[in-house]
């Protein structure tokens, strides 16, 4: 039998390769309570960056030498745990292992005859769940109105692109590289594109978007935060979902500058996490598996084999190495 994996957060270090210790522990006994998983995928994200930082925030940080979170899908092995039975399939925060021990309150079952369970993390799970409630329920968007998108060839970006456009918005991307902007253009059919690594995107957004902005969806904040805020329209809704650009020193963090821009266009600027919309997903995965069959929504995925890749896979997000969400098949 194979010997199970486990990622541990090691502490703070100068160099990202240094901040994880791979480990080879076998599963411990089960206790009542408890299931024990064998997975089949796992996410990796941004957000782990704030998972590891010892600042306030939504979620308790990782502690040094502790397993490190994740969300994960996998197959019930053994349990102990009342409603679970070998050979359920689950997803929830699982943590970095191949193997993990958890308890009903990390996870939940999910149905396999409706789609593949890697789509659990990815267009159909957590990710395109920030991009359908983040796009419907703050940014509103109206037919007609031109909503821009930040790291839109990214796992939620690209899902929050089509969704927008389902709605009917006229829907513009900034990506980095001429093979994710085409990519949103050709497969996404998007209606404009700003490639931000090979222009300003204060250019791209004036030859795009020349009678302004309505509503805004970011995950870089940063330099594209304040070109778009010096160009929205009255009563635009800036979705503040993430903030890439920033995630390199969470203690350093530079502000948006032009934010007088909301008093003077009566805008909102709203953040949220995954998390205030958990009662729904039943609706957001019914809504984007129906969007699926229709043809009107797709994503693509970006699959690392084996868990001991972690440390590489992590880095790859803040280089812009993925294409579509990262999963880590274990
Ligand atoms: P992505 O698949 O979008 O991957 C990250 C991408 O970010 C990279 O591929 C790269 O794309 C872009 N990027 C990296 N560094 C920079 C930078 N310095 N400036 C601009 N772009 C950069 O990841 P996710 O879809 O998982 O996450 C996207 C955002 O959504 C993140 O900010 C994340 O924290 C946030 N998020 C928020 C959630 C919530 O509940 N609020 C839940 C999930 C994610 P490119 O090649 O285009 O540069």
């Amino acid at each position: 039998m194979s010997q199970p994996t486990q990622i541990l957060y090691a502490g703070p270090a100068e160099h990202d390769s240094d901040l994880w210790q791979v480990t080879h522990d076998p599963t411990p006994a089960l206790e009542d309570g408890q299931l024990h998983l064998r997975l089949s995928h796992v996410s990796v994200d941004p957000a782990m960056r704030g998972w590891i930082t010892a600042k306030r925030s939504y979620i308790e940080p990782i502690k040094p030498g502790q397993l490190m979170r994740a969300f994960g899908v996998g197959e019930v092995v053994a349990s102990r745990a009342e409603g679970f039975a070998p050979g359920d399939w689950v997803t929830g925060f699982t943590g970095l292992s191949t193997e993990p021990v958890v308890t009903p309150r990390d996870v939940r079952k999910i149905n396999t005859s409706l789609t593949e369970p890697k789509d659990y993390l990815s267009g159909l799970g957590m990710t395109g769940y920030t991009a359908y409630f983040g796009v419907t329920d703050i940014g509103h968007p109206k037919p007609g109105e031109t909503v821009v998108i930040s790291s839109a060839a990214g796992a939620v970006g690209s899902i929050a692109c089509q969704v927008a456009r389902n709605l009917g918005a006229r829907v513009i991307g900034i990506a980095g590289g001429p093979e994710k902007c085409d990519w949103l253009k050709q497969t996404l059919q998007v209606d404009g594109v700003i490639d931000y690594k090979n222009e300003r995107v204060a250019d791209g957004l004036d030859r795009e978007a020349p009678n302004g902005i309505d509503m805004y969806f970011d995950n870089v904040g940063g330099e594209a935060l304040d070109a778009v805020l010096a160009r929205i329209n009255r009563h635009a809704r800036i979705v503040v979902c993430g903030a890439i650009s920033q995630y390199g020193d969470m203690f350093d963090i530079t502000g948006p500058r032009n934010y007088m821009a909301l008093i003077t266009h009566s805008a909102t600027m709203q953040g949220f996490t995954m998390r205030d919309y958990l009662r729904r997903v039943p609706e957001g995965f019914m809504q984007l598996l129906t969007w699926k069959h229709e043809g009107k929504l797709v994503y693509r995925e970006h699959i690392v084999e084996g868990l001991e890749q972690f440390p590489d896979a992590f880095e790859m997000l803040f280089r812009g190495e993925n294409s579509g969400k990262l999963l880590i098949k274990v």
